[in-house]
C-alpha cells in the first residue's frame, strides 16, 4: 500500500498502536484503536521508559499538548559490586515514564483529557477522525477486495466486526494479530526475571536522593545489575523532589522446576500471569522473601528504594522475533513489540515503534517502498534482538551463552555485509 490509506484499524492501544494512530490521524486519515484493556485509560506500571531520537522527531512534529514530555539527557553513572562511583559513561538518555508518554499521545489521538494534559489539544485542520476502542479484544481477520475485515468480542461478549482499508497489528509480545497470519517467529524465556518499581525522591534520604540525582545509575552486581533513574510522575510533575526514582533490578531464574516460576507468577488473588505480575498483586511474602536473600549483598542506596517501594512489579524477560513484517498483500502490517521484542537492556522498544511509524510515512509519501520499509524493519529487529541478548547473557548468565550470542551477532553482522 504505497498511499495513504483512507481507513485503518490498529489492534493494540498502547505506546505502539498510538503511535501509528496519531501519525495517521494528524495526515487525514479516520482511525479506529481496537484495545482489549476493559479501562478507559491503560493502567501503567508507573515506570520509566527511555526515549531515543525517532520519538523525539515524532513528537516535534505531532504532539500539540505543549507540556514537558521527558527528563532532558543524563549521563550514565556505573557502580561496580561496592564501588559506587566506579565510573562516569557518557552514555546520553532522554527519560520519561510510560504513563505521561500514554497520557499526551492519547490527547493527541482522541483529546483523551488527563491530569497531565488538560485542556487536550484541538484537532489540526485536515485531521482524520481518531476513535480509541477499550475493551475490544480482535479474534479474527479476513481479507476482502476492499480490504480487511477485523472481528473482536466486546466486554459484553458480543461480537462485532470494522472493515478498514489497511490492518496494522501493534499487539505486544503476545500479539494476536501475529498468530492470525501465521508469522514466522521465535519467542523465548531469557532465563531471569525483572523485578521493578519506583519511590519518591522526597521519601528517601538525603544521601541517597542526591546519589540518583540527575544520572542513570547502573548498579553491576555479581550475578545480577540494577537501572535507576529519575522520572515523573504520569501527571507530568518535573520539579524535584515530586519526582519518582524509577528502578529495574535483574536477576536470574532459569526455567527449571526447582525454581517454581509459576509460583513467582502467582498474583494475590491466585491468578498465575504469563509475564507480569501487576504492581499491587504480587504476593508480598514473595517479595519480602527475595529481599531477605538479596538485600545484605545490595549497597546502600539501592537497598534503600528496595526496602522503601511499597508496590513492586515483576516481570519474566521474555524476547520474540519475527521475520517479516507485512501480510496479505501489504493490508496487514506489524509493528512494535509485535514484531520484535528485545530484552530491555538497550531501552529501544519505545524508539524501535516510532521508527516503524516514521518509516510507514515515508512508504506513504512514495519516499521508499513497502518492501525496504519490511526489510529495515527486521534487519533492525534482528540487530537489537541479538545485541540485547549480548549484553543480557554477558550481565546475568555467564560465559558461555555470552560467547555464543556474541558469535551469532558476529556472523550476523558478516552476512549483512556481504549481503546475505
Ligand atoms: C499497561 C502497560 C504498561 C507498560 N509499562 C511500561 C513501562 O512502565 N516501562 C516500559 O519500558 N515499558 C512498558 N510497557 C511496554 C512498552 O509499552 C512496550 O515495550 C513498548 O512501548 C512497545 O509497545 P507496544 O505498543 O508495541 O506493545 P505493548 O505495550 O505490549 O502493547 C500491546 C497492546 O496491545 C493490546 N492487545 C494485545 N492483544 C490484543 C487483542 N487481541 N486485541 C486488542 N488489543 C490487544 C494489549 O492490551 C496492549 O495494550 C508497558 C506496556 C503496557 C501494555
Amino acid at each position: 500500500m504505497a498511499t495513504l490509506p483512507k481507513s485503518v484499524i490498529i489492534v493494540g492501544g498502547s505506546i505502539a498502536g498510538l503511535l501509528h494512530g496519531v501519525y495517521l490521524k494528524r495526515n487525514g486519515t479516520n482511525v479506529t484503536i481496537l484495545e482489549q484493556d476493559a479501562n478507559a485509560i491503560r493502567s501503567s506500571h508507573n515506570a520509566g521508559i527511555c526515549f531515543g531520537p525517532s520519538v523525539q522527531e515524532f513528537l516535534r512534529l505531532y504532539d500539540d499538548t505543549g507540556i514537558q514530555s521527558c527528563q532532558p539527557g543524563v549521563i550514565t553513572r556505573l557502580a561496580y559490586r561496592q564501588n559506587l562511583y566506579w565510573k562516569d559513561a557518557n552514555i546520553v538518555r532522554h527519560l520519561t515514564s510510560w504513563g505521561l508518554l500514554y497520557r499526551i499521545l492519547r490527547a493527541n489521538f482522541d483529546g483523551f483529557p488527563s491530569e497531565a494534559v488538560t485542556p487536550p489539544p484541538v484537532p489540526r485542520t485536515g485531521d482524520g477522525k481518531g476513535r480509541y476502542l477499550s475493551g475490544k479484544k480482535v479474534t479474527s481477520l479476513q481479507k476482502t477486495e476492499d480490504g480487511v475485515v477485523v472481528s473482536f468480542v466486546g466486554e459484553d461478549g458480543m461480537e462485532e466486526s470494522f472493515m478498514a482499508d489497511l490492518v496494522i497489528g501493534a499487539d505486544g509480545l503476545h500479539s494476536t494479530v501475529r498468530s492470525l497470519v501465521q508469522a514466522p517467529m521465535v519467542k523465548e524465556y531469557s532465563g531471569y526475571i525483572s523485578w521493578r518499581g519506583t519511590v519518591c525522591e522526597a521519601d528517601v534520604s538525603p544521601g541517597t536522593a542526591g546519589y540518583f540525582q540527575d544520572r542513570t545509575v547502573l548498579g553491576l552486581l555479581k550475578g545480577t545489575y540494577i537501572v535507576c533513574y529519575i522520572i515523573p510522575p504520569d501527571a507530568a510533575s518535573f520539579v524535584p523532589g515530586t519526582r519518582l526514582i524509577n528502578w529495574v533490578w535483574y536477576c536470574n531464574l532459569p526455567e527449571t522446576p526447582e525454581t517454581n516460576l509459576e509460583e513467582l507468577l502467582t498474583d494475590s488473588n491466585g491468578h498465575v500471569h504469563t509475564n507480569t505480575v501487576p504492581s499491587g498483586l504480587v504476593r508480598p511474602e514473595v517479595w519480602k522473601a527475595h529481599l531477605a536473600e538479596m538485600l545484605p549483598l545490595i549497597p546502600a542506596p539501592f537497598a534503600e528504594l528496595f526496602a522503601k517501594t511499597e508496590n513492586p512489579f515483576v516481570t519474566k524477560v521474555n524476547d520474540a522475533l519475527c521475520s517479516k513484517a507485512t501480510f496479505l498483500d501489504g493490508r496487514v502490517l506489524l509493528v512494535g513489540d509485535a514484531l520484535s521484542t528485545f530484552r530491555p537492556h538497550f531501552a529501544v522498544a519505545t524508539e524501535q515503534a516510532a521508527r516503524h511509524c516514521l518509516g510507514l510515512g515515508r512508504v506513504w509519501k512514495g519516499e521508499m517502498t513497502l518492501e525496504l520499509w519490511e526489510k529495515e524493519a527486521v534487519h533492525y529487529a534482528i540487530k537489537m534482538w541479538l545485541g540485547s541478548r549480548v549484553i543480557g547473557a554477558g550481565l546475568l548468565r555467564g560465559w558461555s551463552e555470552f560467547l555464543f550470542f556474541a558469535w551469532e551477532y558476529v556472523m550476523f553482522f558478516t552476512m549483512s555485509k556481504i549481503g546475505v
